[in-house]
């Protein structure tokens, strides 16, 4: 089993990319329904003042290091990290894998017709996939069971949830032994990104470790959100001179 490293009280998986997929097609073997978390410095933030997200995370069965500031945060505080596993490629590894493992595939979320998109570009890119069924993300409290039934008679093995953090670990949370989906996972702006609806930053870009400004930048609704991670550096500081003193 991979290390835990506590990152301002939220325990994220040491793991490789090639790691966290392993593990992933096992718990799709073992057909327990595990959640799975991709955290970055935005969701961390975001569960130092929401316990119950933090809760989740920290049951999770696995929360990989998504973002340049998660895997920052645990060399600072002189943990091992290998590497970033971005939620979005996680998601692409998997679904590259599905095809010959037979792997049934759920897009629940984003906007009407993105789920859609983002299905009709997976099928182009990983022949012979099965995106057994997909759903938009816009719903009220008294759709939902009739959203876990949908899913649960599609029977994927994998549900990736794309509802915008914290919503969609909340969603899976409550609605995880019901679904009885051997893996969920939440994955922000993935089908976005598939769809086209959102553009992924250039390579350099993820390279200099600059994501973050880029998606500030994209989207400006979220520019106030960029404060997060100059918040996170400052408070993972704190937290390691605590430690030392
Ligand atoms: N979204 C959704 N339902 C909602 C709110 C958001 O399906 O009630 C979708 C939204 O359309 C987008 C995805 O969730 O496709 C991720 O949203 P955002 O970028 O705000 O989230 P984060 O980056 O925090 O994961």
């Amino acid at each position: 089993m991979p290390k835990k490293i506590d990152i301002l009280g939220v325990t994220v998986d040491s793991i490789t990319m090639k790691e966290a997929v392993n593990q992933i097609e096992r718990y799709m073997d073992e057909r327990k329904g595990v959640l799975i978390a991709t955290a970055n410095a935005e969701m961390i933030m975001c569960a130092t003042h929401d316990h119950e997200l933090k809760d989740i995370l920290n049951g999770a069965a696995l929360v990989v290091p998504d973002g340049a500031g998660t895997v920052w945060a645990a060399r600072h505080l002189g943990h091992e990290m290998p590497e970033r596993v971005a939620g979005f490629d996680l998601a692409q590894q998997l679904m590259k894998k599905a095809p010959a493992h037979h792997r049934r595939v759920f897009f629940f979320g984003s906007a009407p017709g993105v789920a859609e998109k983002a299905k009709a570009k997976a099928e182009k890119l990983y022949p012979g996939i099965e995106i057994v069924g997909t759903r938009n993300g816009y719903f009220s409290e008294a759709d939902e069971p009739q959203i876990v039934e949908e899913i649960r008679t599609a029977k994927p093995d994998l549900l990736l949830c794309a509802l915008g953090v914290p919503k969609q670990e909340k969603w899976l949370k409550k609605h995880l032994v019901e679904l009885e989906v051997p893996v969920s996972i939440g994955v922000g702006g993935t089908f976005d990104v598939m769809a086209g609806v959102m553009k992924r930053a250039p390579r350099w870009m993820q390279k200099a470790k600059l994501e973050w400004l880029f998606r500030g930048m994209m989207q400006p609704k979220r520019a106030g959100r960029l404060m997060a991670l100059p918040k996170f550096v400052f408070k993972v500081h704190a937290c390691k001179h605590d430690h030392n003193h």
